[in-house]
């Protein structure tokens, strides 16, 4: 039933040894059973549902690099034992250049001994799970494709409403509610459906609450999918047809990172919509860290997949990433001209259409004045978030330049925020501390009411100007024309 497991004291240092392998608990892991029982987590509203009797059947396609055993089988046993035969066409294990023996001919030989046809392909060399699902789902034969991570255990009732969404609307994609499989004890958690998916300056996917204007407009019910703006990217179901028109993934992004983002602005800056399916929920094991290299480099990697992501998808916004870690731009991204055509066939909306209309409580703000450190030119020094946390003091320090801490932006709703967090006083001539934006002025409402004469400055990295966003807002200089439209600024008047 998802209980932890407890390892013995006399155990434990083997235990400790044997989590350094997958960064989880192996040992505990290979205690459980493959077939393990699991509560039923869902919503009450969401077990009395009924689905069409007509579903699309689904491939379910999950890489590997390195995977344990037991976790690898539970996930396909759970896979197994949970969906509708009807509506499972087959099982692919791409297997991302795994050295682990056992990957090999003993896997080989179990998955024969299955009831539902798995197939397993071998990528040549290391590729990372971009290239792998591609290769998986290149090859899969059924009328949806469902992706899952290769630590997961699906629950009962996991895939009709998946399935179910997408007969009804082709352009979803969809996600389950992603349940916490702990990596120290196993325990089984359910996961919330008052959190969807955003990001942040660093273009980091995080959880955030849903907001009330998507609770509003699902008349508070629950059990009805959520319009998230972002996935976590491990877990989600497609139509095969619909994946290959909206440009399957971006190939040219390596091992692991920034291909969720990449494909939730492109579905929905390209028609289709991105959802959470409250009712579906399945388990993944959550590490602190990563047990596999990185060819390349862990950071490189990343801020290479991120650079591609940010080039063709978000147009000016890109500042946001490149002003908070200016090292970025010296990352060599590859050709993205064929994603851009991509972009430009499909007639994709621009970024600032997703801010508004998808995501407008976005980290980053969809009309600003500028972006950039905030210095004393007296004191050379800088507004520094000093890496803080909520309900800290701002800070002052040295200005280096670097962007990070000392990246703060001026919004058109006159906060100053740095990432989700905006400059508060909320008591008379105390501290400015660093408070969630609240977008209600008051006590996080900033006038700037200096003569600058020309300017005072450029904000560090690839240099958006301050004079540039002044013009756009016409501040104190008279507005100029403006080409191409300036994305970030509200209308000159
Ligand atoms: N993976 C892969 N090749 C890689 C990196 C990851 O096949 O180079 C697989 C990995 O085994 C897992 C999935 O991709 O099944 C997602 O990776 P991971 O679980 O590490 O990502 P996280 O859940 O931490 O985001
Ligand atoms: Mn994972």
């Amino acid at each position: 039933m998802g209980k932890a497991v407890l390892i013995p004291k006399d155990e434990q240092e083997k235990m400790k040894e044997l989590f350094k392998i997958n960064q989880f608990n192996l040992m505990a892991s290979d205690l459980i059973a493959l077939n393990r029982s699991l509560p039923d987590v869902r919503l009450d509203g969401c077990k009395t549902k009924v689905y069409p009797e007509e579903l699309p059947n689904t491939s379910v396609v999950i890489v590997f690099h390195n995977e344990a055993w037991s976790t690898l089988l539970r996930t396909v046993a759970s896979v197994i034992n949970r969906s509708p035969p009807r509506l499972l066409r087959e099982i692919i294990l791409v297997d991302d250049a795994s050295e682990r023996e056992f990957l090999k001919a003993s896997l080989e030989n179990y998955v024969k001994t299955l009831e539902v046809p798995v197939r397993i392909l071998r990528m040549e060399q290391r590729s990372g799970l971009i290239r792998a699902r591609l290769r998986g789902a290149a090859a899969s034969k059924g009328q949806v494709i469902t992706f899952l991570d290769a630590h997961c255990e699906c629950t009962l009732g996991w895939l009709e409403p998946l399935l179910a969404r997408i007969k009804e609307d082709r352009k979803t994609v969809v996600c389950p509610i992603i349940d916490v499989i702990s990596d120290d004890t196993f325990e089984y958690m359910a996961g919330s459906d008052m959190t969807y998916g955003g990001f942040n300056w660093k273009l980091n996917f995080r959880w955030y609450p849903v907001p009330q204007r998507e609770m509003d407009r699902r008349k508070g019910d629950r059990t009805l999918p959520v319009r998230t703006p972002t996935m976590a990217g491990g877990l989600f179901s497609i139509d095969r047809n619909y994946f290959e028109e909206i440009g399957t993934y971006d190939a040219g992004m390596d091992i692991w990172g920034g291909e969720n983002l990449e494909m939730s602005f492109r579905v929905w800056q390209c028609g289709g919509s991105l959802e959470i399916v409250t009712c579906s929920h399945v388990g993944h094991v959550f590490r602190k860290a990563t047990p596999y290299t990185f060819p390349g480099g862990t950071g490189h990697v990343i801020n290479k997949n991120n650079r591609r992501l940010a080039e063709v998808w978000m147009d000016d916004f890109k500042d946001f990433f490149y002003i908070i870690s200016p090292g970025v731009v010296k990352v060599d991204y590859g050709d993205v001209s064929v994603r851009k055509a991509l972009r430009e066939s499909l007639k994709c909306k621009p970024f600032s259409w997703y801010l508004e209309n998808i995501y407008p409580d976005s980290q980053i703000p969809r009309r600003y004045y500028s972006l950039g450190e905030i210095r004393n030119v007296e004191t050379n020094q800088c507004l520094d978030n000093m890496g803080r946390k909520e309900n800290e003091k701002v800070g002052f320090f040295n200005c280096h330049g670097m962007g990070g801490n000392q990246v703060f932006s001026y919004t058109a709703d006159k906060e100053i925020r740095t990432d989700d967090l905006c400059l508060d006083v909320s008591r008379l001539n105390g501290p400015v501390l660093m408070l969630k934006c609240h977008h209600m002025r008051g006590n996080q409402l900033w006038e700037y009411d200096a003569e600058v004469p020309g300017g005072s400055g450029t904000a560090r990295g690839t240099g958006v100007s301050l004079a540039e966003s002044r013009d756009c807002l016409g501040w104190k200089s008279p507005p100029r024309s403006q080409s191409p439209p300036c994305a970030r600024c509200p209308p000159c008047h």
